[in-house]
């Protein structure tokens, strides 16, 4: 992934007819965990209403509690790549925690005739499960978005980056998610969107932020905006390529993380911001 740029290879991909590159930018708003097929319709239907061609949606979810839900998992992959592809959703980020899914979701695809496409998205706690990184890196077929570590060093989560690039499958995309300490109070991680453009010197991966993981609430600032709306601004100010963000139609209802969801009317506001630092940028 050229961590020292020595070489001029072009940086980025396109997959499914979208771009990822360090000088473009695409928004993937979505559910963290897909829960019912209406809300997973009601999202959709949103997004293509918005010109929007990606999303989010997690159907295997890691989770530091054993009793809390899980997912659907495989089960629910027929009715969101189907919806997707309804809404012409080009592009799916999907997590996934074990490299039985990528068969998984592989499969499904297929057996739809691909209506959408999937990018394998390895979650923090993941960064270093090199056994992991390596199947999905051995799979050419899907790109993949990488979380940084949250308690690790950058250089250490670049590394993970080259496990997936060694194996053969250099498609990646590097997502900045906050780091945990104690100081970052009262966000649950310290946002670290400073760092998009030092990934973007280091290496020619296009970069990422997630205002929702990095912040995990919906409190708004003193002027009425959402800090997730704040550090998605700081991010895309930087040049991030890409923001990866909860939204639901009932956080109330959300199976996982409904208190960083940000709400469905708050959809078109979030966009222009965005539009708009990025033109600053
Ligand atoms: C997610 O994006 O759904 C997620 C769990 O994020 P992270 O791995 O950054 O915690």
């Amino acid at each position: 992934l050229g961590r020292h740029r020595d070489d001029q290879r072009q940086s980025g991909f396109t997959y499914n007819g979208v771009e990822f590159s360090q000088n473009n930018l695409n928004v993937f708003a979505g559910l963290c965990a897909v829960d019912t097929p209406e809300h997973v319709e009601i999202m959709m239907r949103t997004l293509q209403e918005h010109g929007q061609q990606c999303t989010r949606m997690g159907a295997y979810k890691p989770r530091t509690n054993p009793y809390s839900f899980q997912g659907h998992g495989r089960n629910c992959l027929p009715w969101v790549f189907e919806t997707a592809g309804k809404h012409d959703i080009r592009v799916v980020a999907m997590e996934i925690t074990h490299e039985s899914h990528i068969e998984e979701i592989h499969e499904c695809l297929e057996k739809l005739g691909r209506p959408t496409g999937v990018m394998l998205q390895v979650g923090t706690r993941n960064t270093q499960n090199f056994e992991l990184l390596k199947a999905i890196g051995r799979q050419k077929t899907y790109p993949v978005l990488l979380k940084r570590g949250f308690g690790i060093t950058l250089n250490e989560s670049l590394n993970a980056a080259e496990y997936l690039a060694s194996e053969g499958n250099a498609n990646v995309v590097f997502c900045l998610r906050g780091m945990k300490s104690d100081a970052g109070h009262p966000h649950r991680n310290m946002v670290d969107f400073a760092h998009v453009p030092t990934v973007k010197r280091l290496t020619r991966m296009p970069v990422c932020v997630d205002p929702s993981h990095s912040v995990g609430s919906r409190d708004k600032a003193p002027d009425g905006i959402p800090d997730v709306m704040h550090a998605t601004a700081q991010g895309v100010i930087a040049g991030a390529n890409m923001v990866l963000v909860d939204f639901h139609p009932k956080p109330e209802k959300a199976l996982v993380d409904g208190p960083q969801a940000l709400l469905m009317d708050e959809l078109p506001a979030y966009l222009e911001d965005i539009r708009l630092c990025h033109q600053l940028w």
